[in-house]
């Protein structure tokens, strides 16, 4: 099944405390732009992220306020500012990384709340009751094209809020396989090894396959001539 890609840079939802520390008392989010989850949107405001190595400045804040700060972020951007966050699923940031936000009405030092997005699947109730998937399932999603390669441990997090089912990655994923938001991937339907195999070499083109056929050869004649050495061994041992 086809399904969309969108691509998260790097991003930060304020709680309502930190939102007031970082741009004053009172201080409201502005709406630019509302995302694919109709709920959130990427504000006016931007901040930067200091970390002991360097800083990465005019980073979006997403809205609305969240009960935790939590600072989204590739793996690039780490070390450019020298963290190695923790990946993560969204909301799951005990003893992650640590990093200073700048606003214009002040800084926070944050210890903890820093991450890089663990790569995740909204799904709609409809999509995963067809597809055989629950929620919290691992999933497989391939990428054609000259950086293709098959995205695997793809969270699927199935809500009714979902109105289509939608793959999202950070930029270092989409960079490695040369993807923007509004590309299409293909989801392997259902979540059986045997039956995800049969779909991925279906999915093979006769390079790929050729390839594949010589690997498989040589590990079978490899695998042989171990046997044979076990078995000589084994015939010495029963005498
Ligand atoms: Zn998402």
């Amino acid at each position: 099944m086809k399904i969309t890609v969108g691509v998260s840079a790097r991003h930060i939802h304020l709680s309502e405390g930190d939102l007031a520390t970082l741009f004053g008392q009172g201080y409201q989010l502005k709406p630019e732009r509302y995302l694919s989850i109709a709920t959130q949107y990427i504000s006016k405001e931007r901040l930067k992220i200091k970390g002991p190595k360097g800083e990465i400045g005019n980073v979006a804040v997403i809205g609305p306020p969240r009960p935790q700060t939590q600072v989204e972020i590739s793996r690039t951007d780490g070390f450019t500012i020298g963290i190695n966050p923790p990946i993560r699923l969204s909301g799951d940031l005990e003893g992650s990384a640590s990093a200073t936000l700048v606003g214009p009405a002040g800084e926070l030092l944050l210890k903890q709340g820093v991450i890089v997005a663990m790569r995740h699947i909204h799904m709609t109730e409809r999509d995963a009751q067809e597809l055989g998937f629950q929620h919290k399932d691992f999933a497989m999603v391939v990428v054609k094209g000259r950086r293709s390669l098959v995205f695997d441990y793809v969270v699927v997090r199935i809500s009714p809020d979902n109105t289509h089912t939608e793959i999202h990655i950070d930029t270092d994923e989409a960079n490695t396989a040369d993807l923007r938001t509004g590309d299409e991937a293909e989801l392997l339907h259902i979540n059986d090894k045997k039956v995800r195999l049969e779909q991925l070499i279906n999915m093979l083109d006769d390079r790929q396959l050729r390839i594949l056929e010589q690997s498989l050869s040589s590990i079978i004649a490899e695998e042989k001539r171990r046997v044979a050495v076990m078995e000589d061994i084994l015939k010495l041992v029963v005498k």
